[in-house]
Order: C-alpha cells, then sequence, then structure tokens
C-alpha cells in the first residue's frame, strides 16, 4: 500500500532519536517486526529508506523510530506535526509468530523499535510469554522507550538487560552482547525464540554464538542494516 501520511506527534527518545507518530489508512495492517518505507524529495531528489515500525497493530496510527544519521533520517528529524511524508508497506518478512515459548531480543540501537512492537503485542494481546531484552546501546543516555520498557518489567513479562559498550552505570552490564551475558541471564537456551534486530555485524556475530549454543535456525528471527 502507498499512502500519504500526517504526521500526528513527533516524541524525543534520546539526544538524537526521535519517534515520529503518522496516520495510516483504515486498512492499514502489518504485523511487528515489519518496516515500511519513507519516501519524499530531499535537496531535489527522491529518496526512500526503510524504518522498522515501533508501534503495533491494534494502534490506530504507526510509529517509526528514527536515530538521525545522514540525509533522509536527517530529514525526518526535520518534520513537524501536519507534515506529511510519503509511505509503502508494510514491507519485510521479520515477522512475529505466536509460540508458547520464552522469547527473547537482542538489539543494537535503533533496532529497539521492533521490540517495542511485539512488546506492545504481547501487552495488547494479555499473551503469557515471558520476554528477555538484551538491548546494547552506547551510553545510558542513547537507551530509548526506558518508562515503557520499565513498566513492563514491573508487570513482570519482561527481564531488561541493558548493556553498555562506551560506559557504565550500576544495574546495566558492560561491553557487547556476548555468549557469557547470554548464559549469565537465560537458563535453557535454545528452548528459546530469538529475535534479533541490528546492526549487520552484530546481529551475524549473535546468529554465530546461538547457533554454537545449540538455538536451532528456526529459532532465530533476523533484521539488520
Ligand atoms: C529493514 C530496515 C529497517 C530499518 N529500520 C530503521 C529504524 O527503525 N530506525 C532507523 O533509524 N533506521 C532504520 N533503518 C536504516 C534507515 O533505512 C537508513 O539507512 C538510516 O536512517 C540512514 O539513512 P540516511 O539517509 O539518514 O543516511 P545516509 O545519508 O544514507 O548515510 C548512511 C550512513 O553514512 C554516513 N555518511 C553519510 N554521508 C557521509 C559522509 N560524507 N562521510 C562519512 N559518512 C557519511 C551517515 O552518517 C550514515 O551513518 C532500517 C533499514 C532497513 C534496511
Amino acid at each position: 500500500m502507498k499512502f500519504i501520511g500526517k504526521i500526528l506527534d513527533v516524541k524525543k527518545q534520546t539526544l538524537d532519536t526521535v519517534t515520529l507518530r503518522i496516520k495510516v489508512p483504515e486498512d492499514f495492517d502489518f504485523v511487528p517486526g515489519q518496516f515500511i518505507n519513507a519516501i519524499a524529495k530531499v535537496d531535489g531528489k527522491n529518496v526512500a529508506r526503510a524504518y522498522t515500525i515501533s508501534s503495533a497493530p491494534h494502534e490506530k496510527f504507526i510509529e517509526i523510530t528514527v536515530k538521525k544519521q545522514g540525509l533522509f533520517s536527517g530529514y525526518l528529524h526535520s518534520l513537524k506535526k501536519n507534515d506529511e511524508i510519503q509511505i509503502m508497506g508494510p514491507l519485510g518478512l521479520f515477522k512475529f509468530e505466536k509460540t508458547d515459548k520464552d522469547i527473547v531480543f537482542v538489539i543494537g540501537g535503533c533496532g529497539i523499535g521492533a521490540a517495542i512492537s511485539m512488546l506492545r503485542f504481547l501487552a495488547a494481546n494479555k499473551m503469557k510469554n515471558k520476554a528477555y531484552l538484551f538491548y546494547s546501546c552506547r551510553t545510558f543516555d542513547d537507551a530509548a522507550f526506558k518508562d515503557e520498557l520499565d513498566s513492563y518489567e514491573k508487570k513482570g513479562m519482561l527481564k531488561q538487560i541493558i548493556t553498555l559498550t562506551r560506559s557504565q552505570k550500576e544495574g546495566c552490564e558492560i561491553g557487547r552482547i556476548n555468549d557469557v551475558l547470554l548464559k549469565k541471564h537465560l537458563k535453557d537456551i535454545p528452548s528459546k525464540v530469538f529475535y534479533l534486530c541490528g546492526p549487520v555485524i552484530m546481529v551475524q556475530d549473535i546468529v554465530n554464538m546461538l547457533e554454537k549454543l545449540g538455538v536451532s535456525k528456526d529459532r532465530i528471527k533476523i533484521e539488520r542494516w
């Protein structure tokens, strides 16, 4: 589906990340994990970029969570309420699948949008899965959606493991996500379903690690960029 979406709200998540709430047609439907292409003329050129939907399907809008990096993300950061943007989607095969197993999100940076969409879906549908979030950030201030993640943890549906690669903070782990960290926080790793979302190198490293730990390929779902 291709449509013009009006910006309903802009929310600052961190110093360099915003969430844009966008109006969608009533029949727009997606599965948590999918992305849209946002399209616009920037500096005289037609540009399209992919952004994971960070809202859940029951919400009457979509949200995308965008880290400011270059040309297009910079343009998206300049948008204000009531501006319009062309959207194409939903797209992608990275999709949440219902399961009775524990769910483990392994997330780097703004890949957090996919985990938020799936957690909102789990909460809205009162699903009983226990979820774990391994969230790699440079500093604690780079962690987005902290209040929402804390609320899921208070309800007992989520255990958060935030690991910082460029600073330290009490209650957080230090360094990259590795097998030692996974084994420290997870029992019976092969029994769980993993959703990995983030930078290409990080995701590939974690796939290799999970396979060595005995997780079968069909239990490892990936999105990377
Ligand atoms: C399936 C999928 C889902 C995605 N989901 C998200 C998401 O949820 N949130 C999100 O923020 N992104 C997401 N992305 C990434 C997004 O599509 C864009 O790639 C990202 O926003 C960068 O685009 P840009 O035009 O801002 O950067 P570009 O201008 O294309 O630049 C890309 C990189 O090159 C660097 N760069 C640019 N110019 C220079 C230069 N002259 N010298 C040195 N370095 C330079 C930039 O800093 C940037 O890191 C996703 C991508 C895919 C494929």
